[in-house]
């Protein structure tokens, strides 16, 4: 089959959605791929849910049921199971946003900690994720980053923060499972940063443990890549990059416009693209030193990933390259790629309904600005619904 074609096959792409499941799925791109709409229903839904009105049903049998897998593991487990049967892998991230107290940030890592157990007794699940956040309080990353001084208090609360880190990437290595940490907004991340690469000096000795995420909307993260590199070589460790185009543009160039500081994003999507491309050609030019996850719903791009790893004579299957896509969005990548065994996971966010709303709304927002991938979403549907004569 020619590359270019693979990944217009809708009867695998939605092999697993039933008819009523795939009717769901067009509805709710249909209504998402309406800005005006998006942000209606973002700002009733808020309102209503801080209300307590019961409108977590409705939630649950929209948008909730796509893109999550649950309100809990078990909830998941189904669809790991569905999803191992195709040769996809699962990575469940618990996806509660916004809780910052000691003990819910001790919560998380617990949940984490299980997952990671759990994982290693399940082949179909070969990675744990958290979100920096998710394990200390966003002030104190922010303030490290802006190089503020901090309070006796919190320098003790940052030291149990990178207990936290440390305990989730030692079980990481303990029950040989790969650690995924996301990236978040550039005001806060250079502190997850630095955790993370104390993460991968201790933890990425003889393979990468270990992966921190590179935004490539962000223009110095070529450069980072690089000293990164250079640093990992000159000490010795392996390192592990999760790479994405980023998720917080609106809200970067906001900040940066409203504080007058140079705005850290690319001045354009193709800039961004290009940036996606040469971080991509770097990490596989140095597979041998840098392990690699490409987190996209671009078609180019996952064409472009496949193209350079053949030209470079990387397996489809080598275990130091992975594809990513989330739950409920771009089947026809991943089941297409399964289909000829690149090694490819789905992100399949839970957690209670209202805590993963944050998570929930930045899919909705993002498909809506996206609107070339939602239309093509759209069409994928389409054309498999006139395929099964709905
Ligand atoms: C498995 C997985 C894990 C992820 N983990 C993270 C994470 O840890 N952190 C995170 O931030 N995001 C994460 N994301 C989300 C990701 O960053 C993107 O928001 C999302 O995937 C859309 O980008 P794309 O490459 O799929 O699609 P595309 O449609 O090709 O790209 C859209 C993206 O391009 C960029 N862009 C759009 N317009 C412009 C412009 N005018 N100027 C500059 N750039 C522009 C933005 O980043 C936008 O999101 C993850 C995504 C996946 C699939």
């Amino acid at each position: 089959m020619k590359a270019n074609t693979l990944f217009d096959n809708t009867e695998t792409a939605f092999q697993l959605k039933n008819d009523s499941q795939l009717e769901r799925a067009y509805f709710l791109f249909k209504m998402i791929s309406k800005e005006p709409l998006v942000r209606i229903g973002t700002a009733a839904t808020k309102f209503a849910l801080n209300l307590n009105l019961p409108v977590e049903g409705l939630i649950r049998a929209t948008v909730f049921d796509h893109f999550c897998g649950g309100i809990n593991e078990k909830d998941c487990m189904p669809v790991v199971g569905h999803l191992s049967d195709v040769g996809v892998s699962s990575v469940l991230d618990y996806s509660v946003e916004g809780k910052e107290g000691s003990e819910q940030l001790d919560a998380t890592l617990n949940k984490v900690l299980e997952l990671t157990e759990f994982a290693e007794t399940k082949q179909a699940m070969p990675f744990s994720v958290f979100k920096p956040t998710g394990l200390g309080r966003f002030e104190l990353y922010r303030k490290i980053t802006e190089k503020e001084t901090l309070t006796p208090l919190e320098i003790e609360e940052w030291g149990s923060l990178v207990e936290r880190f440390d305990k989730a990437s030692k079980a990481a290595l303990d029950t040989n499972i790969t650690l995924l940490i996301d990236a978040e907004e550039t005001w806060m991340q250079d502190a997850a940063d630095d955790l993370c690469e104390q993460m991968m000096v201790k933890y990425n000795k003889n393979r990468a443990v270990v992966y921190n995420t590179l935004q490539c909307y962000r223009w110095d993260r070529l450069d980072y890549l690089k000293e990164q590199h250079s640093k990992a070589k000159a000490a010795g460790y392996k390192l592990g990059f999760k790479i994405v185009r980023g998720a917080y543009l609106e809200k970067e160039n906001e900040r940066a416009e409203e504080k007058g500081y140079k705005s850290p994003m690319h001045k354009s999507k193709e800039a961004t693209d290009e940036c996606f491309n040469s971080v991509m050609h770097y990490i596989l030019e140095n597979i041998d030193d840098i392990e690699l996850f490409i987190g996209t719903h671009n078609e180019e791009s996952n064409y472009l990933a496949m193209e350079m790893m053949k030209e470079m004579g990387i397996a489809v299957n080598d275990t130091r390259v992975w594809f990513g896509q989330l739950y409920g969005m771009s089947d026809h990548i991943t089941f297409n790629l399964a289909t000829i065994e690149y090694n490819v996971a789905k992100y399949i966010p839970f957690g209670p309904v209202k805590d993963v709303m944050p998570y929930l709304i930045r899919r909705a927002e993002e498909n809506t600005s996206v609107a070339g991938q939602t239309s093509r979403e759209l069409s994928l549907l389409k054309k498999e619904r006139k395929r099964r004569k709905i």
